[in-house]
């Protein structure tokens, strides 16, 4: 972390915020004040140069074209690669997941390049969107609870061998590929599908970056009653029987 602020990124609002994923800066931001920590929240717009200077970098989801038009754009700055590079935090969901694996199928149903910083490459799928929430454990070593979100993507998305898959779904579908797993990492870059936004669901994924950028293995308590309340509200009408 820089030595006066926690430097948190969101990475083109202006291409890559639907179903709410600007919530995700916030909850991150308030999160860390609730810790008394400083933070300067980054907003960068399509048109501007990504800092490479940032401590948490996030991504939302977006419709097919602005997604092809955001990868163009990440591709030519470089400046998120050279983040990953230097260490980076990084936390993409859906379309910004999409974009961070090999390739996906863009708008023109043509393969386009991402940024190659998870190991995974997206298909477009076969069968229906998909669409709903979501439950799933999250990978023990990651140390969250049980994450609920809401996912709608056609992709579909493959996981190579230098990734973990991020949960296993036991409500919803994650990446699509019928093995059960959603999302992925490595090291300190993190994708999934879920929207919510995932951060308001699940602060706790919020605490676990801010941890992250500032290398200690636990925060001070802060109040979650709101985000408890929300919680068990969507798990519950997510583990109902249709
Ligand atoms: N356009 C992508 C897909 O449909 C991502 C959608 C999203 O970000 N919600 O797979």
């Amino acid at each position: 972390m820089s030595e006066s602020s926690l430097r948190v990124v969101w990475v083109y609002p202006d291409l890559l915020s639907t179903y709410g994923d600007r919530g995700n800066a916030l909850v991150v931001e308030r999160r860390a004040r609730q810790r008394h920590l400083n933070v300067t929240r980054i907003d960068v717009r399509s048109d501007q140069a990504v800092p490479t200077s940032g401590d948490i970098y996030l991504i939302g989801g977006g419709e097919d074209r602005p997604q092809r038009l955001a990868a163009e754009r990440l591709r030519n700055d470089s400046g998120l690669v050279r983040a990953a590079e230097n260490g980076a935090i990084i936390f993409a969901v859906c379309a910004g997941y999409q974009i961070l694996g090999h390739e996906f199928i863009n708008d023109l149903g043509e393969r386009e390049p991402g940024l190659g910083l998870l190991d995974v490459w997206t298909a477009r799928g076969e069968g229906a969107r998909c669409v709903g929430d979501v439950l799933a454990d999250v990978d023990p070593r990651l140390g969250l609870p049980q994450l609920t979100g809401f996912e709608n993507h056609q992709g579909v998305t493959h996981l190579g061998q230098g990734v973990q898959p991020l949960a296993t779904v036991t409500a919803g579908r994650g990446n699509g590929t019928g093995d059960g797993t959603e999302g992925a990492w490595r090291d300190t870059v993190f994708g999934t599908y879920l929207h919510g936004p995932v951060m308001a669901r699940n602060p706790a994924v919020a605490d676990m970056l801010i941890k992250l950028a500032l290398d200690v293995n636990a925060l001070p308590p802060a109040d979650t009653t709101w985000y408890d309340a929300l919680r068990a509200e969507r798990i519950a009408a997510t583990s109902r029987p249709a």
